[in-house]
């Protein structure tokens, strides 16, 4: 008998737009689990990225979960270390976000887009078997490899393009995080623009299974946005765990992400977020709607004072 295929919630845009805590907030749903950015699964336990820690605390390669997936996959006799180093030359050679648009009219054209493809395959279905989900939340935002997600055996994808104020996310680059490196204003609007115009071509190459949210519209109704992303992906939105803006989350295992991912407990979603008015330098402000009006225009931000 084969086994029905496994949903994967590919959510797509640039960093810092909110990805991890809305994953967390589905991961609380009996049946959908949020394996966090799982495109660093293999270089993170490997010890080639900057955090080799699960959201449950463990390291990687001794988390009850991920110790079990990441031999998933791997050719029998390769080392943890020279199977990582296989899956980032796939990524980089095939799967990066120039890539998208190709994958898009192309599919698995080349070798190793089949070999990474069939990868994510074996993860996804072996996440799917340990965790007993039938849901699986990947926060990765690589738009080069979720465009793969169609081609991949076993697996109905769904895509959630999530876009911020990319002021508001060049504030939040210009301070280090914990594990997380500081970047310039314009290089991160750099990044935005890419990434995001990479997610809006899978939004539009497949419209059904997809859905395009501002940051902004999910902290003002965190609810009724958990409603929208259930009703996407075919959930019963009687399984939306939030109440009053409040979510109870417990530990999780994702793959890297926001530090806020260890946090656990009663945690409330604030309605506004809007510090980068003051928090981020007037030129700074200027160099990112400079390089990035045309798509802050596109989804509704005000070029004078943020939103519309
Ligand atoms: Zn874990």
């Amino acid at each position: 008998m084969s086994t029905p295929p496994v949903k994967v919630l590919s959510i797509t845009g640039w960093c810092r737009n909110g990805s991890t805590i809305l994953g967390n907030i589905l991961n609380e749903i009996p049946g959908v689990f949020h394996v966090g950015e799982l495109h660093f699964l293999w270089k993170n336990a490997a010890g080639r990225g900057v955090n080799e820690q699960c959201g449950c605390g463990h390291k990687l390669v001794d988390c009850p979960v991920w110790s079990t997936i990441l031999p998933v996959g791997r050719p029998s006799g390769a080392t943890l270390e020279a199977h990582a180093d296989t899956v980032i030359r796939n990524q980089l050679g095939s799967a990066r976000t120039r890539h998208t648009w190709q994958v898009l009219a192309r599919g698995l054209h080349n070798a190793q887009l089949r070999e990474h493809a069939g990868l994510l395959s074996q993860v996804y279905q072996a996440v799917a078997e340990r965790s007993g989900a039938r849901v699986i939340v990947d926060s990765s935002k690589m738009p080069g490899e979720a465009a793969l997600l169609p081609h991949l055996e076993g697996v109905t994808p769904y895509y959630l393009h999530l876009v911020r104020d990319p002021r508001a996310v060049a504030q939040s680059w210009s301070k280090p995080k914990d594990y997380v490196y500081a970047m310039s204003a314009g290089k991160s609007t750099g990044y935005w623009s890419g990434f995001n115009l990479a997610s809006h071509a899978i939004n539009r190459r497949y419209p059904r299974q997809s859905l395009f949210l501002r940051y902004e519209d999910f902290i003002a109704d965190p609810e009724g946005t958990v409603d929208t992303v259930l009703r996407l992906c075919e959930i019963d939105t009687a399984a939306n765990p939030m109440i009053d803006r409040t979510i109870d989350l417990h530990s999780n295992h994702t793959v890297t992400g926001n530090p806020d991912r260890f946090r656990t407990g009663a945690t409330l979603i604030r309605p506004t977020d809007d510090s980068w008015r003051t928090g981020l330098p007037e030129s700074a402000q200027r160099t990112t709607t400079a390089l990035s009006w045309p798509l802050m225009l596109r989804y509704g931000y005000s070029i004078r004072n943020g939103r519309v």
